[in-house]
């Protein structure tokens, strides 16, 4: 399948593994990851956000119930909501959720932007688990005719250890343990040592101190910084 398709795939299996009941894709664009989460039954909350509201508004409304999801029992417990903001940004609303979901977004920030993005994911949304992934530059090579970035607007294109480098870190400052993955294999007769085409962080917010930091100065705050377009 496309390499969009497996992203995708391997955040359904994730949802379904970890049973995620309170999941957010971050830069969901149009949503497409969302149409496909609302499928599975341990999900009840979803939320997209995207700081590009026209994109987010152009399939939105494919979200809508279809009578057949009705035949699901748990159908009617399912909450979806959008919002267009950015997430350099926090907002109150998105805290405590079981999964915050960022695929192919992060090489879409300036690197002031990335910690500000670390900063509101694992310090402020405070999530129990948290997918990253981005595009690993080291398998440029393989790919036919690619000169420079995979896309004009990328900011930054990471190798594994500069990810690593930066996911590591993040996991130290926020009290997260990471594991490193990806999907998009080398094809055969090319040298695999470049690792996978997209590469994946999961991280998992450790208890204990750490834990607890879902409470500090300023919480009882409600912070509305994202502007809700969708909810349904
Ligand atoms: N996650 C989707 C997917 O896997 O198909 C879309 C990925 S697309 C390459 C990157 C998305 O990030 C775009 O929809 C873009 O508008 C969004 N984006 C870029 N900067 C953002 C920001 N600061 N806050 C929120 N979304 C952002």
């Amino acid at each position: 399948p496309p390499l969009h398709r497996q992203r995708h795939q391997f955040v359904i299996d994730f949802v379904k593994r970890n049973k995620s009941k309170k999941v957010v894709d971050l830069g969901c664009g149009e949503c497409s990851l969302l149409r496909k989460l609302k499928f599975h039954r341990e999900v009840e909350l979803l939320v997209g956000v995207d700081i590009d509201g026209a994109k987010v508004k152009k399939r939105m409304h494919d979200l809508v119930p279809i009578s057949t999801d009705y035949l699901q029992p748990t159908y009617d417990q399912l909450c979806i909501e959008l919002y267009q903001g950015s997430v350099t940004q926090s907002d109150s609303r998105l805290r405590g959720f079981d999964l915050v979901t960022s695929i192919e977004l992060i090489e879409h920030l300036t690197l002031p932007d990335v910690e500000y993005f670390s900063e509101v994911v694992f310090g402020y949304m405070t999530p129990v688990a948290v997918i990253v992934s981005t595009p690993n530059s080291e398998f440029n090579p393989l790919l036919p005719g690619l000169k420079g970035f995979r896309h004009t607007d990328h900011k930054f294109e990471w190798t594994r250890a500069e990810f690593q480098s930066w996911a590591l870190k993040v996991s130290l400052k926020y009290g997260y343990e990471v594991e490193f993955t990806g999907v998009g294999e080398a094809p055969t007769g090319h040298d695999e040592r470049v690792g996978f085409c997209s590469q994946i962080g999961v991280f998992h917010r450790l208890m204990g101190r750490d834990g607890c930091n879902i409470l500090f100065a300023g919480d009882a705050i409600d912070v509305f910084s994202y502007t809700l377009l969708y909810s349904i």
